[in-house]
């Protein structure tokens, strides 16, 4: 199934996508006992989604809206804790970042060994459509990174490579924008990651079972409607087994966890001199098979 969050009487309620992708039906409405809060949704496992698949078929008029005329927010709009997020983990990307000389930590192999793990604040996520703030970069260099994000059903700690795949509870798209300058000059990449508003997320959350061979799906970004990024999740060096199995080694995932795994090479960076994101572009990032993904940049 396919899943938003979308603001109606200015509140988050939850919307599952009709087939042919036309049609929601407010899950607040048609299914008034589930959560109308994305994590808890997720939480309640299975049986939520039993609920849901039932209430697509729901008869009441007032449940059903069409998708273009809703007011999408984030799929999952407030995460509980920090994105988790996997850098240099496209082979591509690692030598343009380390050529790029905003690497700070450049210098040692451009491959890394094991996975980059670091976060982003929560207060990043924004919804589709919504403006990227690049005016708040102190240091005026605004960089995309498209990536596909899984995000956690059933949590756990030290889970095993083959069982990995069995907590995901589906993907969505993000854009890890970034303050190069900001990354590079406080060396540890926080700051320059977490800037409000640097994580756009959406248009949906697609469950996993909805994705045969996340292998298979195609990575893209453009910028103006110039394509910059292009690659394959087949292309990731650490897959996505790896990293759930390298972070819960030690740490409890918990349902609603989003781990970002990681962007291609194309972005601004990789270019001489760098193109830096400003006011009145229009960034977009797809997955095929999940969504695509527009915000302008103010
Ligand atoms: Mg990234």
């Amino acid at each position: 199934m396919r899943f938003v969050t979308f603001s109606r009487r200015g509140k988050p309620r939850i919307g599952a996508v009709r087939e042919g992708g036309r049609e929601i039906v407010d899950l607040s409405v048609a299914a008034p006992r589930l959560p109308a809060d994305m994590t808890d949704f997720i939480a309640a496992g299975g049986a939520a989604l039993e609920v849901a698949a039932r209430a697509l078929g729901t008869r009441k008029k007032e449940a059903r809206l069409a998708f273009a005329r809703v007011n999408l927010l984030a799929p999952v709009p407030s995460p509980r804790r920090n994105i988790l997020c996997v850098g240099k983990n496209y082979f591509d990307h690692a030598h343009e970042f380390d050529r790029s000389g905003f690497n700070a930590t450049a210098g040692a192999d451009a491959i890394p060994d094991v996975p980059i793990v670091f976060t982003k604040a929560s207060n990043t996520v924004i919804g589709p459509g919504a403006t990227i703030p690049a005016h708040l970069d102190p240091t005026k260099s605004v960089d995309y990174e498209v990536e596909l994000a899984v995000v956690i059903g059933a949590g756990g700690r030290k889970i095993a490579r083959r069982d990995a795949m069995k907590h995901v509870w589906g993907y969505t798209v993000v854009n890890d924008v970034t303050a190069r300058h900001l990354q590079s000059r406080h060396k540890q990449w926080f700051l320059g990651k977490s800037i409000d508003g640097f994580c756009p997320m959406g248009p949906v959350l697609v469950t996993a079972d909805e994705v045969p061979d996340v292998k298979k799906l195609r990575v893209q970004s453009r910028v103006n409607g110039e394509l910059r990024q292009d690659a394959l999740v087949r292309d990731l060096i650490f897959d996505i087994p790896t990293l759930i199995a390298t972070i819960s080694a030690g740490m409890t995932l918990q349902p609603g966890d989003i781990i970002a795994t990681g962007t291609p090479a194309g972005v601004g960076i990789g270019f001489t001199p760098p193109k830096f994101l400003k006011k009145g572009d229009v960034v977009t990032v797809s997955v095929d098979g999940i969504g695509e993904l527009t915000n302008p940049v103010g």
